[in-house]
């Protein structure tokens, strides 16, 4: 078996440990998604996609994450969770999706994976680069059925330095006029 294609998705937030996202193919026709490229303290290392472990609402059997102070679905109070620990001590909170089962195959799609992230990063710095990882959601932002409740803008600042008139305005006229204008997609 072996790796044919890895398709990177750079992060690009400085600071920040998860430095990518990528998808490998094996042998031309078998695709994982959502592999994890994370800073650690002895240079990236490749995290396999994961899913959240949760426990059900004792009065409504939503699922919640194990860490979860409140239900999801109806609002209860939940206890803290007993939670699983590993051999290190770190607590179990995620699960894999997909794994390899042997430090062969962990080793060689480490090293596959991690070659194509340092190519990445070359080709990143190239005039015209586009990603080849296809963004299903990361990017989304839902759209609000209603008003969203009031709170300072974080753009205040910004359109402030933009468009400098008369008086100052305090926050909520800033909110109140940004709601008012129609979104961007609506134009004709
Ligand atoms: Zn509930």
């Amino acid at each position: 078996m072996e790796i044919t294609e890895v398709r990177i998705k750079l992060m690009d937030e400085p600071g920040e440990r998860l430095k990518a996202f990528c998808s490998i193919t094996f042998d031309d026709c078998f695709v994982v998604r959502d592999l994890k490229i994370i800073e650690g303290a002895n240079g990236p290392f490749v995290a396999m996609p994961s899913r959240k472990l949760t426990a059900r609402c004792p009065n409504c059997r939503t699922k919640n994450h194990l860490r979860a102070q409140y239900c999801n679905q109806c609002g209860i109070r939940l206890k803290e969770q007993p939670i699983e620990r590993d051999e290190e001590g770190r607590a179990k909170l995620y699960a894999d999706i997909a794994h390899p089962i042997n430090s062969q195959c962990r080793e060689m799609i480490q090293a596959r994976v991690i070659a194509a992230y340092e190519e990445e990063k070359a080709r990143a710095k190239l005039p015209g680069y586009v990603s080849t990882y296809e963004d299903f959601d990361e990017e989304r932002t839902a759209e609000a059925a209603e008003p969203l409740p009031k709170k300072t803008p974080h753009r205040k600042a910004h359109s402030e330095r933009e468009q400098p008139r008369g008086p100052h305005k305090p926050p909520e006229d800033v909110t109140q006029k940004e709601r008012s204008e129609p979104p961007e997609t609506a134009a004709p």
